[in-house]
Order: structure tokens, then sequence, then C-alpha cells
């Protein structure tokens, strides 16, 4: 144990074995925290059993601190949490499981060290480390989770069937450590999966969407969704991506599998941020694809306008996982509409006025834009990756040289609607908003100067179009 822990948890460690001493109970450290140390993941969290209540030895530890910390506890589940200011313990007594058809709440009696490794899903997470008197410290592995830690793979402790009928959840836990780890499944455990996968029906949205998003937030998401593919999963969890799926041919010309290649700018994305919505906006900037495919004769298969439809179905597929609906769903949506904008700067004569709309549309998030482009270059042709990216970083420092003239990232136009309404004596209206835009479009284009004066110029002009007269003067 002195070798994974470090001096401040074998000293917290020490008083929760003195406590579960005193109470006479016996105690181990178990669970992911072990996993973790074992493999040298960073962890806070310490998962704690001991054969008898849990929850009394919580107290009985808390006890040992000055001051001592609060015990938030669950008298249905029987356990107990105890926050440090630099790590989290939590208590559970040892149990039993048993588990009916329906529900993946199970009947739980007290039990024994070995039917607690028992009910846990799979043999890396079923190891525990002894804090009793007699043998503290030792590790007991009665699965051989040592073992499938050195060989990288993911396995269930009983027959994968039960495991998974039992708790369905474990199918995407199964799959998220995969990911995570970058381990394998076993073989007969991944058989397991795709024979129940059906059953993930019972789980709530927001558990699945908790695994999904760690997957996501994995080194590799491409681990994962591939997993989530072949069992199965992902037909049932989220179909839209599934619809990604395939190449047409038709007069002996494809397109590329879609489903594959936002796998692949998923995996792009991934070493450039940690930022979960932006991977996010890399799954789903090609969503609108399978909806707008067409093949058009001497030409190819086109996409036109996915982008939008795309950034349509956003809203959706958020609501239905569970997502948030505000601030991150906006930004998604927005990063998904705007994907092919920086696309179509590489061309030549680009005009300034095209610069500066999309640094004007995508204001803030112009960086994490250009972040998810040139992980969406996915040629397997070195040279054109090459080529691509030099051409943005040609983009890039145009961007630059517009922005720094013009300011336009986070610019507002110098009339807004108040100061339409109350010039004309208008009410709030579509005509307000008409002589908005219109103002906003001919700064934009360079029409006008982006000054208060050409602006307020051009909205008298806009007002006599439609027999305005200004009723005030600003
Ligand atoms: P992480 O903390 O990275 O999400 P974890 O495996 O530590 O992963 P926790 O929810 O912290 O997950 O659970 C702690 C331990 O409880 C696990 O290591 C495992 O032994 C057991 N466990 C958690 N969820 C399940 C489950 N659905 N079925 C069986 N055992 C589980
Ligand atoms: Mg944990």
């Amino acid at each position: 144990m002195e070798i994974l822990c470090n001096d401040r948890e074998l000293f917290v460690f020490k008083k929760v074995a003195n406590a579960a001493a005193e109470l006479g109970l016996p105690t181990y450290l178990v669970g992911g925290f072990v996993r973790d140390k074992l493999i040298g993941r960073p962890t806070k969290d310490v998962d704690i059993v001991c054969v008898g209540d849990g929850i009394a030895l919580a107290h009985k530890v808390a006890e040992r601190f000055r001051p001592a910390p609060g015990v938030n506890f669950f008298k249905t589940y029987g356990t107990a949490q105890l926050k440090l200011e630099d790590m989290e313990l939590e208590f559970v007594g040892a149990r039993k499981e048993s588990y009916s058809e329906e529900s993946r709440n199970p009947e739980v009696e007290p039990g024994t060290l070995i039917d607690d490794q028992l009910r846990r899903d799979f043999t890396i997470n079923a190891l525990a480390i002894s804090l009793n008197p007699d043998d503290y410290g030792k590790l007991i592995d009665p699965f051989d989770g040592l073992r499938d830690m050195a060989l990288r793979v993911i396995k269930t402790p009983l027959e994968p069937g039960k495991t998974f009928k039992d708790d369905p959840l474990r199918m995407l836990r199964a799959v998220r450590f995969a990911s995570q780890l970058q381990y394998e499944i076993a073989p007969e455990t991944f058989q397991g999966i795709k024979d129940h996968a059906d059953r993930i029906k019972i789980i709530t949205q927001e558990r699945i969407t908790t695994e999904l998003n760690k997957i996501i937030l994995s080194p590799r998401p491409s681990v994962g969704f591939e997993l989530l593919y072949r069992s199965g999963l992902l037909e049932l969890i989220f179909p839209q991506m599934v619809d990604l799926a395939g190449a047409e041919y038709i007069d002996g010309r494809g397109h590329k599998d879609n489903f594959f290649h936002t796998l692949q700018v998923l995996d792009n994305i991934a070493p450039h941020t940690d930022n979960l919505w932006l991977r996010w906006a890399a799954i789903l900037h090609d969503i609108g694809k399978p909806a707008t495919k067409r093949f058009e004769p001497g030409h190819g298969w086109t996409f036109h306008g996915h982008e939008v439809v795309g950034g349509k179905m956003v809203p959706r597929i958020f609501s239905k996982l569970k997502l948030p609906a505000h601030e991150p769903l906006r930004y998604v949506r927005k990063l998904v509409e705007l994907h092919l904008r920086p696309i179509s700067l590489t061309k030549d004569n680009i005009t300034d006025s095209a610069v500066r709309r999309l640094l004007f549309d995508a204001g803030e998030d112009l960086e994490d834009l250009m972040t998810l482009c040139k992980a969406d270059i996915t040629s397997k042709n070195k040279q054109k990756v090459h080529r691509y990216l030099e051409n943005y970083e040609l983009v890039q420092e145009r961007l630059k040289d517009v922005e720094e003239k013009d300011r336009i990232r986070n610019w507002q136009p110098p009339i807004t609607g108040e100061m339409i309404m109350e010039t004309f004596g208008l009410a709030p209206g579509r005509l307000v908003g008409d002589i908005k835009t219109a103002i906003r479009e001919a700064i934009l284009d360079g029409v006008i100067d982006n000054s208060y004066e050409a602006a307020y110029g051009l909205m008298l002009s806009l007002g006599k179009e439609h027999n305005l007269e200004p009723v005030s003067n600003l």
C-alpha cells in the first residue's frame, strides 16, 4: 500500500483503520479507488467497504478529524460520504444483491466481503485492500483483476449475461472503461453486451448520458463509439449517429462513410480540447448529411445545406439526451451551422466583407470553430492534409488582419432597435428588425462606414422608403 498511496492518504486510511478496529468491523479499500491506484490514474474518490454498518463507521471516522467533517448518509442505500478538503470517502456496508427482471434496483442484504466483490461489475473493479490489523495493506483479488489490468481487458466476474441483465447500465460502463483506459472488452463479455443491448431501455436517460459524456471525454473517443456501434447500443441510445454510417455507390461513385469520418474528427479534436461541448460539435457537425444526401448525375454525391439541417437537429438531439438546453446548445448549434464557412474563405479573391461576416457570426467562438475545421480534415493523403492546414493558416492570418482593422468580433451595430423605435415613434415589430438588419448588413458589406453618423443617415433613408418621418432627434 505504501507504494500506491501518498503520505496524506496513508494518514487518512490509518484513521479509518483505527475507527474500524474500535467498532470491530472488517474494513477494506475497494472498487474504483483501488483500480485507479493500481493503474496509476489520479483519483480522489475513495471507496471503502466494511462488513457491518458503513454509516456508523463513517461517523466514527469523522470524529477523528478536527474540525470534524460533516457526514452525508443515505439510509436506504446504507452508504455514507465524508468530504475532506482534498478527498472524498465513500463508505458502504458489504452487501449481497439479488435482482428482479424489471428493475435495476436490487434486493439488498448484508453480506461478506466476497459477496460485495461479487456484486461489482468488472474484475478490475472488484479488487480490495485490507485495512484490518492482521493483514493491513493486503490485496484481495478473487477474480484476477490484476491479471486483467496487465492484459488490458474489461471482463465481468460472473457470467456476463447475468451481470448485464441485472443492471444494463454496466454495458455502458464497460464501453466507457474500454474507451477511458483504452482496454479491450473480453469477447464473451462483449457478446453479453450484444445479447442484452435491448435492456438499456430500463436505464434513465441521465445515467446513459453521463456515461456517453465520459466516452466523449476519453482520450480516443472512437474506441468507445465503435464499441457502442458494434454492440448495437448506439442504435438504441443515439440513432442519428448510426444514420451516418455506410457509403452508397451509384454509377461507380461512392461517398465517404460519414460515421467513421465523424469518429476521426472526434479523435482529431480530442488532443486539442477537453471542452465537452466542442467535442459534441465535432460529433454533430455532419449530422445533417443523411437527410440532405443527393446523387446528382454527372456530378456525384452532394450534401447541400447539411450544416443548416444539422443545426436544426441539434435541439432535438439535446433534448432527447437530456443535455443542457441553454448555453451549450446555442454554442454547439452555432459551430455546426458555421463549420463550412472557414473553408469557403480558403478560395481566391475573398473580400474583406466575407471575412468580417465570419468574424461577426462566430464572435467569441472563432478559435473553437477553427479548431473544429482543422479536425475536420481527414484525408489519408498527407500532402493534401498539409495543404489544407496551410490554407487555414492563411485564413487565420486574414481573420486576424481584418479583426485588427475593424474590431468586428465583439461589435454591435451603432444603431439599436430602441433607437429606431424612438426616432420614428414605432412600436416593436418586424419593420424595426428589418431596418436594424439592413444597417448591420450595410456595415458588414462595407457599403457604409462603421460609424454612428453613417448608420444614422442610412436609418433615415430606409425610414423614408417606408414613408416614415423622424418624430424625435437622437
Ligand atoms: P468513476 O468514478 O470513474 O466514474 P467507478 O468505477 O469508480 O468509475 P463509481 O460510481 O465511483 O464508479 O463506483 C465505485 C465502484 O462501485 C466501482 O468501481 C464498482 O466496483 C462499483 N460499481 C459502481 N457502479 C456499479 C454497477 N453499476 N454495477 C456494479 N458495480 C458498480
Ligand atoms: Mg469512482
